[in-house]
């Protein structure tokens, strides 16, 4: 192409609307963007680094991998360059022209959600290249792709609202970043200012920094050396370096290894779970290495899906170099390096609450829904992680939440299973009528109140040999109960109850028998079918229309033989069976809506009222 003309752009919509909060804010700590540029030419360079072990055709091949950044008081500028992969003309638009980055998508949602107002926002989210727009007047990329049949272009624009590309002869490969200071923010193109900015936010990159043609001392790959050379701030510091994250770590596990696999690492766990900010899948955030060289910045199957929130760096010297993403998965040392680190992570998770049990309790709040996923879909895990899970019971004060191993240890000799109860709350749960045969008998009682532990309990199916059990199934096998039989309903009266009360019903129910659980309540209907509970078949007709026709399935129902209203059903059954058949719904109705299984309260006030006026008219 002779011609070269500058091509006009709309930015996309998201983009626009970061760029307004971030040139509009009042934002104080604007230095990061020199931070988010170096980043991003760091990055560059690892990816650079990787291609040269496959291809042999790059662009400008001879240069240094380093960074050089630059200042000019008197143009008011401050550049940054690299020697990376560059970006050709699509990659310009798709990266500078649209929003790829995830902390963009997160902190847009959470100004949405939040409102433009609260300026702390943009401190707890990375907006990346756009950053530069807090400062800048105008931006200059000039950029050349690795490939060998790319053009060179110069991307240009004010940050609002449109860029211009154009192409650029005699562009080195890499990108060179010009910011074209605001007035008042020209702090930023003096040397002294910007050093002291590169050694505190920059001492991680893996290359050589140099600012105005003088080196900046980094610390470089920190997860090399051991434990005890490294500081507490080192760490944080490279945390946020490495997640490019601007919160701080909650906690970290440093971990080497010699044999069997050479392993160095440091897995971090993050402040913020950004799966709540509603961006979506967060993406695997522990960086795969082999001898510093970047590997992989967001390996898919290093580690467990669930450990998806860990950041962090694995550097194993015994990984070929030039593994590539879909060799990654048949990989055996892959799968030993995930085997190996998960099972340190894990203990270090059990470490953590034992000897801080405040720190993790913080951490179970809100990353407990990837542990409950680890249960549910890391099958060689899964004992182990659910080790970690947390529960209220009817032996735990409100608030206080117990372990299924602490559960096990208060079982009595009898006891063989484990017993859970599912509810929307602890205190709907303890207002319901299975709890009772329970409590009468001292068996302790987990309260599960998370939709996902119906899956996680089924999954999980048995801990340390014994198996978890619903308390409303209908086969839980209860040792007797202490019965003085002398108030309840003789054996014959109950027959003849059930017998009439099985016909009454028909097909909603299974069976109708004398109950062993009740103390207090007249009936509770059990759940007969254990791969359906009330809680899937809710969720179930929430999520599709054909669950909204399933039939409803027949219970068994059960009723206390002590208790004073069954036993006045039983009387009327032979002097008013119409009131005693509409009591006896209305009973049927209340232990259903109890189960969970009644969905439509307006039918059972109806059959409350027409109860009440067969009372009334008697
Ligand atoms: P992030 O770096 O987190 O992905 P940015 O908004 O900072 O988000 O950058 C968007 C994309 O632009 C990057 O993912 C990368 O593909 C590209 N990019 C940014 N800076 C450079 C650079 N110096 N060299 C090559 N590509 C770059």
């Amino acid at each position: 192409m002779s011609e070269k003309v500058a091509e006009k752009r709309e930015f996309q919509a998201e983009v626009k609307q970061v760029l307004d909060i971030v040139v509009h804010s009042l934002y104080t700590d604007r230095e990061v963007f020199i931070r988010e540029l170096v980043s991003n030419a760091s990055d560059a360079l690892e990816k650079l680094r990787h291609l040269q072990l496959t291809e042999k055709d790059i662009f400008d091949d001879s240069l240094e991998a380093e960074i050089n950044v630059t200042t000019d008081e008197t143009a008011g500028t401050i550049t940054i360059q690299d020697f990376g992969i560059g970006m050709n003309r699509e990659e310009l638009v798709e990266n500078l022209g649209t929003i790829a980055h995830s902390g963009s998508k997160a902190f847009l949602k959470a100004i949405q959600e939040n409102g433009s107002k609260n300026e702390n926002l943009i401190g707890q989210f990375g907006v990346g290249f756009y950053s530069a727009f807090m400062v800048a007047e105008e931006v200059t990329v000039y950029t050349h792709s690795w490939k060998t049949d790319a053009e060179g272009y110069c991307w240009k624009s004010d940050g609002s609202g449109t860029y211009e590309i154009e192409e650029s002869d005699g562009q080195r490969r890499g990108a060179k970043i010009v910011v074209k200071l605001k007035e008042d923010q020209q702090e930023f193109a003096k040397s002294d200012r910007v050093k002291g900015i590169l050694e505190n936010y920059s001492a991680f990159v893996p290359f050589p920094l140099n600012l105005n043609g003088e080196k900046i001392n980094t610390v470089g790959a920190l997860w090399l050396k051991s434990a005890s050379e490294v500081t507490e701030e080192e760490y944080k510091d490279f945390y946020k370096f490495q997640a490019n994250a601007f919160d701080e770590p909650r906690f970290w596990l440093h971990f080497s290894a010699d044999a069997p696999l050479e392993i160095n690492s440091l897995l971090f766990v993050p402040q913020q779970n950004m799966e709540q900010f509603g961006i979506g899948r967060m993406e695997p955030g522990v960086s795969l290495y082999c001898r510093k060289v970047l590997i992989d910045r967001h390996p898919e199957g290093l580690l467990p899906e669930w450990m998806r929130f860990a950041r962090g760096v694995v550097d194993s010297a015994d990984l070929p170099l030039n593994i590539s993403r879909e060799s990654m998965q048949d990989s055996s040392i892959i799968r030993k390096l995930s085997k190996v680190l998960t099972r340190r992570f894990l203990k270090m998770l059990a470490e953590k609450e034992k000897k801080d049990p405040d720190t993790f309790k913080d951490f179970y709040k809100n990353f407990s829904q990837f542990l409950k996923e680890g249960v549910v879909s890391d099958a060689s895990n899964r004992e182990q992680i659910a080790k970690l899970l947390r529960y209220e019971s009817t032996h735990t004060e409100s608030g206080t939440p117990t372990s299924i191993t602490d559960y096990i240890t208060r079982m009595g000799s009898d006891q063989k299973d484990i017993f859970y109860l599912f509810g929307s709350s602890r205190q709907s749960i303890e207002s319901g009528p299975y709890l009772e045969a329970f409590q009468s008998r001292g068996l302790e009682v987990l309260f599960v109140t998370d939709p996902i532990d119906e899956f996680v309990m089924s999954h999980l199916g048995e801990f340390d040999g014994k198996k978890l059990v619903s308390a409303d199934r209908q086969d839980v096998e209860l040792p007797d109960a202490d019965e003085s039989g002398e108030d309840a309903l003789s054996p014959e009266e109950s027959e003849s109850l059930t017998n009439w009360m099985k016909e009454k019903l028909g097909e909603r129910v299974s069976d109708v028998v004398v109950s062993k659980r009740l103390t207090d309540s007249p009936a509770v209907v059990l759940n007969t079918d254990a791969s359906m509970t009330p809680q899937m078949r809710r969720m179930m007709k929430a999520m599709n229309q054909e669950g909204a026709n399933m039939p409803d399935m027949p219970v068994r129902f059960e009723l206390n033989p002590k208790h004073s209203l069954i036993k006045s059903i039983a009387a009327l059954q032979n002097t008013d069976e119409e009131l005693a058949s509409a009591v006896s719904e209305q009973v049927f109705a209340g232990a259903r809506l109890s189960a969970g299984l009644e969905d439509d309260n307006s039918k059972v006030v109806k059959g409350m009222n027409e109860v009440l006026g067969k009372l009334l008219n008697r």
